[in-house]
């Protein structure tokens, strides 16, 4: 049976001295506070000459009606004065003797005698709460909760009727309820609530106080912030979430706040305890849950215990039409709003999804995977979906220090919060980056202009290395890809835009050329006749070469290593030809290679111009061209140039914490020894799968060859690897080169072995299934 009776122990205030002066040796003044299950005074000591006096509180519990319940709050209070000291909780007092209770029993009856703090401040109980100080409740529950995240003791699993989960098993006395529409209010919550057990089984849980109500929690006389939470005797074994939808559901009636304040209190408590869409998505469930149990425990007290009955009066009035005003509330859109206030993302029925994505991004707008993702946060080289489901992160290097590090995070919410202006004015943060950016280049490139994206750092190169050669021609790998602007989109072949008569394309070299092979004469020979060849049908055009762009890994072309001696050779052709070499370092600078900080100087290239995307600000947009500075002021000279965005000091704080962290935590020397164990462990699985062929680059940008009859089959295998992927093993990679049939992985920086092991577990799975199945 559910303990549903009130009944504390009844001792008088002559007693209550009594008790105090034996076991705690305190002559003091004692007046009854309420208590629902203890009896409770509040005692403050007599003045003495050079000692203040001190208050305190006095539980007197019945020891014989719950034994475990007595040792857990000793121990729970225990813990949390352990874990963080300075949490507004009472703390306990040992008597004389050092126990932690002083035992004693009166008619036969046992009881413990228990000394705690007593904390100042107002009940909330009094006062209409703001929306700040319902934040700082959500806040301090939540720090009471990460205390409590390594407590246990037995009775936590007890039967308690309070528990919501017991809903079920209270509604078997929803009879005793009489407005007939409260009754089936009651019953529509409770077999509910049975439907989502499953799912509240299924979440994380944790000791919890559990009992957040407006009498529990004192607040300082502003009203502005809590100064104490009370009463840790109803503390349950539950779902973390059930801590703020009790504390919703008891605070947000309209005898304390109205139920639209209930997003402060949430996203408090998700600033100290993230929480996941699942929780979020019971909450409706949970609130009304606890308001039906009030209803219920009140209409059962009213038949059986009918002063237990009086205490509760007021609460299950205003739990009742709390009930009927949700009840009647839109759930779907309260539920959307606590999302928000939590920082997780609704459960989204896809097909719904996409066809809104189609009609308000167009229909073209590209997805990866044949199952497309909902992906609402990342960390370090995860992300996770909005069900908290983790996903490897093989892909991104945008992310190159990893998902949301929280050390670019605190740089641009720092800098967001000062000042967010532009390069007109003088602001330090640029002037350090500049500083270290071309401290790690070579001496010439030694001036910075700064915009927003690769192909914008691309454009304006495009222009610089014009203005500086005096001509118009380009050249570019095969396949190549720089970017999206209208000048750069000619100077990408990958995304087939129409060929511009001033570019022309250069082969990739060998296929299996290394880089720490030597470079046989006949191919250092076909590279200088192609590239002749390529300047020659330039001038045919009527053009000569203004630069040489080469994305240094090489990357869309089909991911390449080659010597040294293959780009210089190229490079003294193109050179000869009167044009600049442009390192386009978007995908491999920063110390991708392993080898090296960038890509070039693997390469063995002396660029004129490099240009930066992607990795520079973790994620937050910024571009970058460096070049002597002879070159940028010539260009500023002639086109003048300012960027609104480019160079911000937002954007520059989040640069300078990339390079910090990228050093702090040796990221280049991670990515060579992963990149070293990632090479090797995918030329051992390649080698037991008949669909599986070379591997291809170096440090974490590496690509894996898959093969098949003909281009065709080669491609969809290639796609289909990479579906099983994401599906089975929800590892995240894609593919790369002119025939797509390369996996490509280019996982953020601080990829690590077991990642590796991983993914090729993964690959390996995948590729045996296509060797089994033949297509
Ligand atoms: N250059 C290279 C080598 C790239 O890979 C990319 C982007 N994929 C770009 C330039 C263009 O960068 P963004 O998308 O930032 O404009």
């Amino acid at each position: 049976m559910l303990a549903l009776r009130t009944s504390p122990p009844s001792f008088g205030i002559a007693e209550g001295e009594r008790i105090v002066r034996d076991f705690y040796g305190l002559a003091a003044s004692i007046t009854p506070l309420p208590g629902e299950r203890d009896c409770n005074f509040r005692l403050r000591t007599a003045d003495a000459p050079g000692v203040e006096s001190r208050e305190f509180v006095l539980k007197i519990l019945d020891v014989a009606a719950d034994v475990g319940s007595t040792e857990c709050l000793i121990a729970v209070l225990d813990h949390l004065a352990e874990q963080d000291p300075a949490l507004p909780v009472p703390r306990l007092f040992p008597t004389q003797q050092g126990d932690a209770i002083g035992r004693f029993s009166r008619d036969g009856i046992d009881y413990a005698a228990c000394l705690v703090s007593f904390l100042p401040g107002q009940l909330l109980a009094d006062s209409a709460p703001s929306g700040a100080l319902l934040h700082h409740v959500g806040v301090t529950l939540a720090r009471i909760d990460r205390a409590l995240q390594g407590f246990f003791h037995p009775s936590l699993t007890r039967r308690l009727a309070w528990d919501v989960r017991r809903l079920p098993e209270l509604a078997e006395f929803s009879s005793y309820i009489d407005p007939p529409a409260l009754r089936s209010a009651v019953e529509k919550v409770a077999t509910a609530l049975r439907a989502c057990l499953p799912r509240l089984r299924a979440l994380r849980s944790q000791a919890i106080h559990g009992d957040c109500h407006a009498a529990n929690l004192l607040v300082d006389a502003e009203g502005l912030s809590v100064r104490g939470i009370l009463d840790f005797g109803d503390m349950i074994h539950a779902p973390v979430i059930m801590e703020p939808a009790v504390a919703m559901s008891e605070l947000l009636t309209e005898a304390v706040a109205p139920l639209e304040s209930a997003s402060a209190l949430l996203q408090g408590y998700a600033e100290g305890q993230l929480l996941q869409s699942d929780e979020v998505e019971l909450l409706f469930d949970l609130i009304t849950a606890r308001h039906a149990v009030t209803v219920l425990v009140h209409a059962w007290r009213c038949r059986h215990d009918p002063q237990g009955a009086q205490v509760l009066a007021s609460a299950a009035s205003h739990s009742g039409r709390s009930l009927a005003h949700l009840l009647s509330a839109d759930r779907e859109a309260l539920t959307r709003t606590w999302h928000e206030a939590a920082g997780t993302s609704p459960r989204l029925a896809r097909p719904v999804d996409l066809a809104r994505r189609h009609r308000l991004m167009g229909a073209g707008a590209e997805l990866f995977y044949a199952k497309p993702l909902h992906l609402v946060r990342g960390a370090g080289v995860w992300m996770y979906d909005g069900q908290g489901q983790a996903y490897l992160d093989v892909y991104n290097n945008v992310p190159h220090v990893g998902h949301s590090h929280p050390a670019v995070v605190a740089a641009i919410q720092k800098q967001t919060a000062i000042l967010a202006t532009h390069t007109r004015y003088l602001h330090e943060n640029i002037l350090r980056y500049a500083e270290r950016l071309t401290a790690r280049l070579p001496a010439k490139l030694n001036a910075c202009l700064f915009v927003n994206s690769g192909s914008e750092a691309n454009d304006v190169a495009w222009r610089m290395a014009q203005l500086a050669s005096g001509h118009h021609g380009g050249l570019v790998m095969e396949n190549a890809y720089h970017g999206i602007t209208d000048a750069v989109a000619a100077l990408t072949p990958s995304t087939g835009t129409p060929r511009d008569p001033r570019v022309v394309t250069l082969a990739p070299p060998p296929s299996g050329l290394r880089v720490d092979h030597a470079m046989s004469r006949a191919d250092l020979d076909a590279a200088e006749i192609d590239t002749d060849r390529a300047v020659e049908r330039l001038s045919e055009r009527g053009f000569a070469p203004a630069a040489f762009y080469i994305d240094t890994a090489i990357t869309s072309s089909g991911i390449f290593d080659p010597p040294a001696t293959w780009a210089r050779a190229v490079s003294e052709r193109v050179r000869a030809a009167g044009g600049l070499i442009v390192a386009d370092e978007v995908q491999y600078g920063l110390g991708r290679p392993g080898s090296h900080f960038w890509g070039f100087e693997r390469r063995g290239l002396e660029p004129d111009i490099v240009t930066l995307g992607k990795p520079v600000a973790n994620g937050y947009p910024m571009g970058v061209v460096v070049a002597n500075r002879t070159l940028i002021e010539a260009f500023q000279a002639e086109f003048g140039f300012f960027s609104t965005f480019g160079g911000n000091p937002v954007a520059a704080a989040a640069g300078l914490a990339v390079l910090e962290v990228l050093d702090r935590e040796a990221l280049m020397a991670n990515a060579s020894a992963t990149g070293n164990y990632l090479r090797e462990m995918l030329e051992t699985v390649a080698a037991r799968h008949d669909c599986l062929g070379a591997v291809r680059g170096t440090g974490l940008l590496l690509g894996l060859d898959v093969l098949g009859l003909d281009a065709v089959a080669a491609k969809l295998r290639t796609k289909r690897i990479i579906n099983i992927l994401a599906s089975e093993f929800r590892i995240l990679i894609s593919y790369e080169g002119p025939h797509v049939n390369i996996l490509k992985l280019r996982p953020p920086m601080p990829f690590g072995r077991g990642h590796v092991d991983l993914l090729v577990q993964a690959i390996d799975a995948a590729a045996g299934a296509i060797d089994a199945g033949g297509n």
